[in-house]
């Protein structure tokens, strides 16, 4: 019988310590428990893990030698970006026998190509730096999170995140064009290539992206830049059904084609929770809606074409009776205070107690039918509780989120997150959609793979896994 090392190691030796702490100096190795503190915990507060060091290296080098030392000690390694993760798979276990491994110093841009539209970053550049650079040499960065200005392109990729411009240009995996990844044995792969097509073999980059640190370290990144719009358009409209947000989308997608970037929907609740907790924020619309759009339409030349499209398609939209009101906005300013109302959603959830997180999709012409059985089985589970659904539609991505019932017993709430979460589970999976649409698996869902794979799919999996990671040491008792 195998034993989990997890259960068995409860502390490092301080001599194997001091050996890993030497391969970064000083700068690069954090044991003070203050400082190591940010590392432990996440967002959500749902984890909350302990360690004897936190790396900082600050070369690709210096992670090679690290996951050298690591194969060799059999020392469990947890690669960490920007910790905004929401499954738990950046923290180590509660056992304190593992090392956290941060990218946050590997921070360079190493080249960007406004021309051709390519960059290579370091995976501990924060998205928004990635944006940036991409702006500076007159390119779009398309990936958009609300987490942006924290999370790092090496987590982004490792996650295979989406956000809210998926929609016209994909998740991460159709922005990455090749990966530096520093492999188990310590081995530096440089696959960093510029190429749009290369069928010379396995496209080894796809088997990292997404893989949650448990294949490799993904130490920098080659990527696609798109043109950058020069206008956007940004409308925010109420609806009364999610049968007509369905038609709404599937008009827009008619008539607006790939110009069509961001198709977003709220339920009410999530603007009634933003306009209590977020400051400086008010409802656009005179009157209250059951569902809002918050939609945005690109052009890549400033002929006002944008923005026509947008007035045509509400126009039309409310004749047919789909949308109740909507609003167009007229300045950047007022483009920027839209899309913040929706970027709140997640924050403002925090005070009104305990929330079940459900992050799934299914086919887009099943929402409706979803968000309806979804709604019944909570209200018979868990009468008061209140559901906040919103995410990205045209991605058939909802977060299906749940509050606490007002003034109840967070913890009791808490309790019931695996029955709750699971009757929602049960209806995406007969809807033939996924549990883990963007968040990935980490610890939070990891049990829940036998029930969503196929004895053949785990089976290549754990292969995959022990072929690249044979020891074990990357990321263990995440995602697998
Ligand atoms: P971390 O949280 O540090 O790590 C995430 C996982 O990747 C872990 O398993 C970790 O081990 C691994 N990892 C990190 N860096 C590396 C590396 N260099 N090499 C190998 N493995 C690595 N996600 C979406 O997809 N769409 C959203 O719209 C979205 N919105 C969010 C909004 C908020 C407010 C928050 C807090 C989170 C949101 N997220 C969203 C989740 C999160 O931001 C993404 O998953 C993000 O990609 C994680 O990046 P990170 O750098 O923070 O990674
Ligand atoms: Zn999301």
């Amino acid at each position: 019988m195998s034993v989990d090392r997890r259960e068995t190691d409860n502390a490092l030796d301080p001599a194997l310590i001091a050996r890993f702490a030497a391969l970064v100096g000083p700068a690069g190795a954090i044991t003070d428990p203050e400082a190591m503190a940010p590392h432990l915990v996440e967002w959500r507060d749902r984890y909350r893990g302990r360690t004897p060091l936190v790396l900082k290296p600050g070369t690709v080098e210096e992670v090679s030698a690290i996951l050298r030392l690591a194969q060799e000690t059999r020392t469990p390694i947890v690669p960490q970006g920007g910790n905004t993760g929401l499954v738990g798979g950046q923290i180590p276990h509660e056992t304190g026998g593992e090392i956290v491994l941060s990218l946050t110093r590997l921070d360079r841009i190493r080249s960007v190509d406004g021309e051709t539209g390519t960059m290579i970053a370091e995976a501990g550049v924060t998205l928004a730096g990635v944006q940036e650079a991409a702006e500076a040499a007159g390119r779009l960065f398309p990936l958009s999170l609300a987490s942006e200005g924290t999370c790092q392109i090496g987590g982004n990729i490792a996650t295979n995140a989406g956000g809210i411009a998926a929609l016209a240009h994909g998740t991460a995996r159709n922005l990455v064009l090749g990966l530096e990844v520093v492999l188990a044995d310590g081995r530096i792969w440089d696959g960093l290539r510029l190429l749009k097509k290369d069928n010379t073999g396995y496209d080894l980059k796809q088997l990292f992206i997404g893989s949650e640190g448990t294949l490799g370290v993904i130490t920098a990144a080659a990527l696609r830049l798109a043109p950058r719009p020069a206008e956007r358009a940004t409308a925010f409209a109420g609806l009364a059904s999610v049968r007509d947000v369905a038609r709404l989308f599937s008009m827009a997608e008619r008539e607006i084609g790939h110009a069509l970037t961001s198709f977003e929907i709220m339920g009410r609740i999530c603007l009634d929770f933003v306009l209590r907790h977020g400051a400086d924020t008010r409802d656009p619309l005179a009157e209250p809606h059951a569902w809002y759009v918050l939609l945005e339409i690109s052009g890549l030349k400033a002929d006002g074409r944008a923005r026509s499209l947008a007035e045509d398609l509400l126009t039309r939209a409310m004749e047919e009776g789909l949308v109740r009101d909507g609003v167009l906005a007229g300045s950047l300013a007022q483009a920027q205070a839209l899309w913040r109302l929706r970027e709140l959603v997640s924050e403002v959830q925090k005070p009104e107690g305990g929330s079940i997180k459900c992050d799934v999709s299914v086919p887009v012409s099943r929402i409706p039918e979803f968000i309806a059985r979804a709604g019944e089985a909570v209200a018979r589970l868990l009468p008061g509780a209140r559901p906040v659904p919103f995410g990205h539609f045209g991605d058939g991505n909802i977060h299906y989120n749940i509050s606490q019932p007002e003034g109840g017993d967070r913890e009791a709430f808490l309790e019931r997150w695996e029955e709750i979460a699971g009757a929602v589970h049960e209806i995406v999976l007969d809807l033939g959609g996924s549990i883990s649409a963007e968040h990935g698996i980490g610890r939070m869902k990891r049990h829940l793979m036998p029930a969503i794979k196929s004895p053949v799919e785990l089976d290549l999996m754990r292969r995959i896994k022990a072929a690249l990671d044979a020891e074990g040491i990357l990321n263990p008792g995440k995602l697998l």
